[in-house]
């Protein structure tokens, strides 16, 4: 059985202060819930301080992004080596806002998958079509591209550990979430592409998780499907109250 995870990626949210209050309330709300894995995603200059605040819980923390050198004149640039000294366990590959407002691109995530391997850093890799893509009929298209740039020349034993966020760019931060039978439909897809490039055994343990406006209100339904195994949440996860009723509704299978 494949154990829902569940992610904040706060964006450039909070500072260091508002990120420990928020765990200092968030910790106390999901405290006894044990059916889902639940990660933070908070700033880089935060990531510290909020795995001091979570300690002693089973909180996780993950980078938002980032860079696929170990070290070297790359201003502005995080490494994997860096986000495990700083307490990430995790790291965001792919964002949708990385691709269209920095310019990252399939090869780029593909370096970077690499490098959170090399690192010992758990990936959260992020694909997704636009509305454009969707209603041009290309959604699979484009999510077959997507997969196998990231994991090009990489073997089953490379991306193990990863999980794939399926994240449609019209649903991000849109209030516009895909509807359960959508979300289905394009994991059950990403599920049978990982099959194809590494086996029916990774295909059947990797965790594909949903993003896309999640809200108290609609995590029920869609993590109900077969092949959601839990969500990237964005806006709905800066408020604690809000998140932990997600990470709640996320476990349907434990309920
Ligand atoms: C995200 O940024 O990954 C995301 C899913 O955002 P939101 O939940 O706000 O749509």
């Amino acid at each position: 059985m494949r154990i829902p995870f569940v992610a904040a990626n706060w964006k450039m949210f909070k500072t260091i202060g508002e990120a420990v209050s928020y765990v200092a309330e968030f910790r106390g709300l999901v405290e006894g819930m044990s059916g889902a894995e639940v990660v933070l995603a908070p700033p880089f200059t935060a990531i510290s301080a909020v795995m001091q605040a979570a300690a002693g819980t089973s909180i996780g923390v993950a980078g938002q992004d980032l860079y696929w050198e170990r070290d070297g004149a790359f201003t502005g640039e995080v490494s994997a080596a860096m986000l495990r000294e700083a307490g990430a366990g995790h790291v965001i590959i792919g964002h949708s806002e990385r691709r269209t407002l920095f310019g990252e691109t399939d090869a780029n995530v593909n370096r970077k998958l690499r490098a959170a391997r090399g690192g010992g850093l758990i990936p959260i890799v992020c694909i997704g079509e636009t509305l454009e893509q969707r209603e041009g009929g290309q959604t699979f298209q484009v999510l077959d591209r997507q997969i196998r740039n990231a994991v090009e020349g990489l073997g089953e034993a490379d991306v193990r550990t990863m999980l794939v966020a399926y994240e449609p760019v019209w649903a991000i931060g849109t209030g516009r979430n895909a509807t359960p039978a959508q979300a289905q439909e394009a994991h059950a897809h990403i599920r049978k592409r990982l099959a194809d490039h590494f086996g029916a055994g990774m295909a059947d343990l990797c965790r594909v998780i949903y993003g896309g406006s999640v809200k108290p209100g609609n995590i029920r339904e869609i993590s109900a499907q077969p092949d959601v195994d839990g969500a990237l949440v964005g806006g709905a996860s800066l408020d604690p109250k809000a998140f932990a009723e997600i990470v709640a509704g996320s476990m349907p299978r434990t309920v």
